[in-house]
């Protein structure tokens, strides 16, 4: 796993990218704050929305947003997909390889010449299904 260099090295910066890390959720900058405070007590919201931004810089940790839903952070840096629950937002990893034949078809239909291709699933998590 790719580490903070000297220079990048805070312990601001290091508390964010744990919290981040340890966590199997997908956080939002709110949540990343609430966990870096009891990790740090004192740090501001500031501080951790700064690291936050000079992580994704770095390549240290992921980015995921939905529409004008906030931004949370991921720590699976490998291309993936999410499925999103729409009763209480929960947002999930999901490993899934496109077939190529999709993507094609996605290139022909939109005229884009295609990039990559991100799937989304909605629908209802365990907890709320149950
Ligand atoms: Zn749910
Ligand atoms: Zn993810």
């Amino acid at each position: 796993m790719k580490e903070l260099d000297r220079s990048g090295y805070t312990k601001q910066r290091q508390a964010v990218l744990e919290v981040i890390r340890e966590s199997h959720e997908h956080l939002t900058a709110n949540e990343v704050f609430e966990d870096a405070r009891k990790r740090l007590p004192g740090i501001s919201f500031a501080t951790v929305y700064n690291s936050l931004r000079y992580l994704k810089g770095e390549g240290l940790i992921g980015e995921v947003r939905f529409g004008s839903d906030t931004t949370r952070y991921d720590r699976n840096l490998d291309p993936h997909h999410h499925a999103i629950c729409t009763e209480c937002g929960r947002l999930a990893d999901l490993e899934l390889a496109i077939p190529p034949e999709v993507i094609k078809q996605a290139a022909r239909r939109s005229k884009f010449k295609p990039g990559e291709i991100e799937f989304t699933l909605r629908g209802l998590c365990p907890e709320c299904s149950g």
